[in-house]
């Protein structure tokens, strides 16, 4: 819906693969991603295409054709039937180099004329992402415990959708964020909840409950949804009041719920879990610092993401991107594969967050 999936790229440098005779590895101007190509298909300074990891191309598109073979992803309702097909993008390794996205000629595409470099041409091709193709099927295809439904959209007037950009559109954090200081979190790969006690936001109803895009109902036809679960194993209702109460605004806290039936479960909970990885204060339109964020949801008794580290000049430390790729890749705190890490500004300048996935984690992907 609004990540950009599909742009316009220059490509910078295209180096042969030594253990191949046909392939070389592209990078673009200003982008941390590898790509491996046809050795020859580019030169420095070329316009192509490049569509990012998680892209979900329409399968009716010819120039997309040589892909079906091994990117084919259909989606089955629990009956049988078809209900929609496309090729998914995903991280893959050739002859031992990892190659993350699709790049393309621009000359395959007429349509896209007079462009310039960065712009988004997600919307033009018809790319979606995968991600939220698989929440919006969830009813038809099963899988979640107890399918969530809307009772309206989510309040993104007042309170920030949650969202981390990757370290690979960010190259010049390298130079600009040198001198700043970060707290480190372990991602949790679940499902975006935010919670919000707001008289501003809805003053009939201010107690609201969202998923990443939508604010839940509390029951649906079959059950409690797990979002609603939550806010009762926790008792968040309650603790949002005394929080308001307690800095005479309105807050609303963002975390990731986990657990059976959400999202593969790939760090195997037992129970429905929810971890707060950000506090936003609505009446004063600001992200708490992450420090303060985590002793606010530890004295009330909420778990919060685990902290890596609390304090760390992390471009000091990691000055390349292949470092910072390395630093991702680890273990979770119950002992998984790690989904990656996320940076978020602990210093008293502007704040700015940003995710760093870990690459042996998306080798290891399913699908
Ligand atoms: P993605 O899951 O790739 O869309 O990355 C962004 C999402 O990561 C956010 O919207 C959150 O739902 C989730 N997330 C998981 N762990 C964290 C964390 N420690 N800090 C911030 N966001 C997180
Ligand atoms: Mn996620």
């Amino acid at each position: 819906m609004s990540r950009k999936l599909a742009s316009i790229v220059t490509i910078a440098s295209c180096d042969p693969i030594p253990d191949s005779d046909n392939l070389s590895v592209a990078r673009m101007a200003g982008k941390g991603w590898n790509v491996v190509t046809q050795r020859g298909e580019y030169k420095p300074g070329d316009l192509a295409v490049f569509f990012e990891i998680d892209s979900y191309l329409p399968s009716d598109d010819p120039r997309f054709e040589f892909l079906k073979n091994r990117c084919l992803k259909k989606f089955v309702s629990k009956s049988g039937q078809t209900l929609k097909e496309g090729i998914l993008i995903r991280t893959c390794k050739l002859r031992g180099v990892i190659s993350q996205g699709l790049l393309m000629p621009i000359g395959n595409f007429p349509e896209l004329c007079d462009v310039t470099d960065g712009q988004d041409v997600t919307e033009l091709l018809k790319v979606e992402h995968y991600d939220e193709v698989v929440e919006a099927l969830r009813p038809e295809i099963g899988g979640s415990s107890i399918a969530a439904e809307a009772m309206g959209k989510f309040p993104s007037a007042f309170i920030p959708k949650t969202d981390e950009e990757r370290i690979q559109n960010l190259g010049d954090y390298f130079e600009t964020m040198k001198d700043r200081v970060f707290e480190v979190t372990e991602k949790n790969d679940g499902s975006s909840m935010t919670i919000f006690l707001s008289r501003t936001v809805d003053p009939e109803n201010p107690f609201g409950v969202c998923s990443r895009n939508l604010r839940l109902k509390p029951e649906v036809e079959n059950g409690v949804p797990a979002q609603w679960q939550i806010v009762k194993k926790y008792d968040l209702a309650a603790k949002l009041e005394q929080i308001n109460a307690m800095f005479a605004s309105e807050f609303a806290l963002q975390g990731e719920l986990v657990g059976p039936g959400i999202n593969d479960n790939r760090d195997k909970y037992t129970d429905l879990e929810w971890h707060v990885f950000k506090i936003w204060d609505i009446a004063n339109q600001r992200y708490l610092n992450p420090n303060e964020a985590q002793s606010l949801a530890l004295q009330m008794g909420i778990p919060y993401v685990p902290v890596i580290n609390q304090a760390m000049n992390v471009f000091d430390e990691l000055t390349t991107m292949e470092a910072i790729l390395a630093f991702a890749e680890g273990k979770t705190a119950r002992g998984h594969e790690r989904e990656g890490v996320v940076f978020k500004s602990v210093d008293d300048k502007p704040f700015v967050s940003f995710k760093v996935i870990s690459n042996r984690y998306l080798l290891k992907q399913k699908d």
